[in-house]
């Protein structure tokens, strides 16, 4: 922090004109798996709307789309997908005059660091990746080497903006790890271009799935969308998974270990949370209102956004020029950074003059 770099913003005639921002950089981004679910804001994107509102960091906010393409997708699908993660960045809060909000193939870059990064990984690191085990797993007729090289695309988007602090779930804590040793690496080859960026995690990194056996996911059909009706929350909380041992009213059951007692930590006010800790351990409070107050709870904090994401449907031009606008500041930076990957690697014509 207090670290002059440059950042890059739009000027006249489309070249980017670097001035200088003392604000330490943050970088996150999420998959456009088309409509996100609670996991994903409470677990990030709600976090990165709090970061922001801090003022402490000069922040990036990218629809990761060529992380998606290392799982069979639909192609004419794509475009929309893409579309409604960005008006999900917009409508939670992510205000875009006051952060970048890209996508990442607009800013190839990624790619070609991604490629000088792979150089410094080891191929055995990249195995022992929990993801890439479970992906292989999931899609076994398509283990390829993207699902592979997944995580060194993912250091490359953080070092490309040198961001110091990444916010994310527990999920992608190891990928960052490895992206801090990447960066080691090269720094140790090379010369010391990038910072070393930390893992920021919100207070409820992960969130389990309704069927309350693995991580709240899309892709395992176990997720309460944003955009779910009120009555489709409560019909997904109704059949979610409590602590076993708390069967009926009087029960006393134990809140650190209930996924909607986990939830309730994310929409609930802390008043009204230590009154369900309470109650429930008492066993005052049973499992089918406790699931009640958390639809009110959620219900209530995703009505505006429901709202604010219709409205901006209905004006994709506008979502369209905050992308473009976000993709000419990135790709400013990025091609700062690059020069200086160049120069350190000895790469390019630059390097011979
Ligand atoms: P998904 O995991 O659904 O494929 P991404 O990998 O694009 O989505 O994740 C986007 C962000 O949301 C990451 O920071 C990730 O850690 C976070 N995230 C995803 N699922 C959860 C969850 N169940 N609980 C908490 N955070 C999550």
């Amino acid at each position: 922090m207090g670290q002059i770099r440059a950042l890059a913003v739009a000027g006249s005639g489309g070249y980017v004109k670097p001035v200088m921002s003392e604000r330490a950089r943050i970088f996150s981004g999420m998959q456009p798996t088309g409509g996100l679910h609670v996991g994903n804001y409470s677990g990030a994107l709600k976090g990165w709307v709090n970061l922001l509102d801090q003022g402490t960091y000069e922040a990036l906010f990218c629809v990761v789309d060529a992380h998606a393409v290392t799982i069979e997708y639909d192609v004419k699908q794509m475009p929309s997908r893409i579309l409604e993660t960005a008006i999900a960045y917009i409508a939670a809060g992510l205000d875009p005059e006051r952060c970048t909000i890209f996508i990442q193939s607009d800013v190839p870059e990624h790619m070609e660091l991604a490629w000088y990064l792979g150089s410094v990984t080891p191929m055995g690191d990249l195995g022992r990746m929990t993801q890439f085990k479970e992906k292989s797993e999931q899609h076994q007729q398509n283990v390829n080497a993207g699902i592979f090289t997944y995580p060194i695309l993912m250091a490359a988007d953080v070092l490309l903006y040198k961001a110091t602090v990444v916010p994310v779930g527990d999920d992608q804590v190891q990928h960052l790890e490895l992206a801090r040793e990447i960066c080691r690496k090269f720094n140790a080859r090379y010369g010391a271009v990038f910072p070393e960026p930390k893992p920021l995690l919100s207070s409820t990194p992960r969130i389990l799935g309704i069927d309350g056996k693995s991580k709240m996911s899309k892709s395992r059909g176990n997720a309460i969308e944003l955009d779910d009706e009120p009555r489709v929350v409560e019909k997904k909380l109704k059949s979610a998974f409590t602590d076993p041992l708390k069967v009926r009213l009087g029960d006393p059951g134990r809140p650190e270990i209930c996924n909607i007692f986990t939830m309730h930590t994310a929409f609930t006010a802390p008043p009204a949370l230590a009154e369900i800790d309470a109650t429930c351990r008492s066993g005052a409070l049973g499992c089918g209102e406790c699931k009640m107050r958390l639809r009110d709870a959620i219900v209530r904090e995703l009505t505006p956004f429901r709202q604010k994401s219709a409205e901006l449907r209905k004006d994709p031009r506008r979502v369209l020029n905050v992308l473009q606008d976000g993709a000419e500041r990135a790709h400013g930076i990025a091609r700062s950074t690059l020069r200086e990957v160049h120069h350190a690697m000895g790469l390019t014509s630059r390097s011979l003059g």
